[in-house]
């Protein structure tokens, strides 16, 4: 697609890439020194601008704040063989960032705006990519009401914004994870498909209670029967029964993960056969007690794979086996990371280079 915004760039004048090679570097914590912002007002998405990272002035009546009309997305970009820069289906991001925003009664963001903001932006920052084993660019594009008006009702103005953080390998200790059977993430019928910021505050106490008790994550089960597996944690969630991968279908209380889309599609070119559907607990904790559970694994941008090394059920817990080098978790994990690296035919045309 030709650039045919024009995006007015102010550079920072003081660069603060010093503070990237700060080791370790925590995720989230360094931000590059631009952010792309564009205001939403009268029906219109005005003038998008590159501006040096920094705070961003709001009314105490902003009705995100208030009424939380906020979605966000979460995409990294890779280092190139050739020394470029380039997306991982950054597409993909942009049509999930919408159907957010309808969800929550928020303007779409044109493809042609999200599209030329993200490469003007990973363009300018690209020295703060590490090139490093597993270093990224992690990329937060993300939509808030401005509206200072305390009345219940969707902003009539927003602001959409993009920052990125410097990442390296995200090591994830094999997770141990617990069944909630309380609480819940989201419902049928409720916004769990969509990247909003309330079902993230609101999954914090449960996840809390459960790291209390020693586990990091939570496997989310449905609203009504508390039996059937949704996700883990902010991860989708994968299963290896008898060798066959079976992950929960997708509904509106389940987000469609873009890392699941690309695993379940790498497994089934390898061959795998992969079944989308209802899992419940009681077949989890049967395969467990069969022994023909062989893996469990999150997916998401984070970490890509996160194997699973014990999960709890009713207070008791159940140790997985050991995530050898041939487990399809690590053969998908090389799979991705072949292709990201440009290592791999790209067939699907993932990968979308920024550009020079
Ligand atoms: C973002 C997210 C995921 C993973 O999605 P990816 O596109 O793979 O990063 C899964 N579940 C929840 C609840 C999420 O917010």
């Amino acid at each position: 697609m030709l650039d045919t915004l024009a995006i007015r760039t102010q550079r920072t004048t003081a660069s603060r890439i010093a503070e990237r090679d700060a080791t370790p570097l925590e995720f989230g914590k360094v931000f590059s020194d631009h952010m792309l912002v564009v205001d939403y007002r009268a029906g219109e998405w005005q003038e998008a601008q590159i501006l040096p990272f920094g705070d961003l002035p709001v009314s105490p009546a902003n009705s995100a704040l208030h009424y939380g009309q906020a979605i966000f997305e979460g995409m990294k970009a890779y280092p190139t063989a050739g020394g470029g820069v380039a997306l991982f289906r950054p597409l993909d991001n942009w049509a999930r960032l919408n159907a957010s925003a309808e969800r929550m009664c928020m303007p779409p963001v044109p493809e042609e705006l999200f599209m030329q903001g993200l490469k003007e932006l990973v363009r300018l920052d690209a020295p703060w990519l590490p090139r490093v084993p597993g270093g990224a660019l992690y990329i937060r594009p993300f939509m808030f009401a401005t509206d200072g008006m305390l009345g219940v009702r969707p902003s009539e103005s927003y602001r959409f914004a993009i920052i990125t953080c410097p990442v390296d390998v995200y090591y994830t200790k094999p997770l141990r994870v617990r069944f909630e059977q309380q609480y819940v993430r989201s419902a049928e019928g409720g916004a769990g498909f969509a990247k909003n910021a309330g079902n993230y505050g609101a999954a914090m106490y449960p996840t809390r209670l459960a790291q209390q008790e020693g586990y990091h994550q939570l496997i989310w089960t449905d609203a009504s029967e508390h039996q059937y597996v949704e996700e883990s944690g902010t991860m989708n969630i994968v299963f290896v029964i008898d060798g066959k991968l079976i992950t929960p279908a997708l509904s509106t209380s389940i987000l469609d993960g873009i890392t699941r889309r690309s695993v379940l599609q790498l497994a089934r070119e390898m061959g795998v056969a992969v079944e989308e559907r209802r899992v419940s607990s009681r077949e989890v904790i049967g395969a467990l007690e069969a022994g023909t559970l062989q893996e469990a694994f999150g997916v998401g941008t984070a970490a890509t794979i996160a194997p699973i090394a014990t999960i709890g059920h009713e207070g008791r817990d159940y140790e997985l086996p050991a995530s050898a080098p041939e487990a399809l978790s690590q053969r998908l994990g090389a799979a991705l990371g072949a292709i990201r690296a440009g290592q791999a035919p790209d067939p699907h045309g993932w990968m979308v280079p920024v550009g020079e």
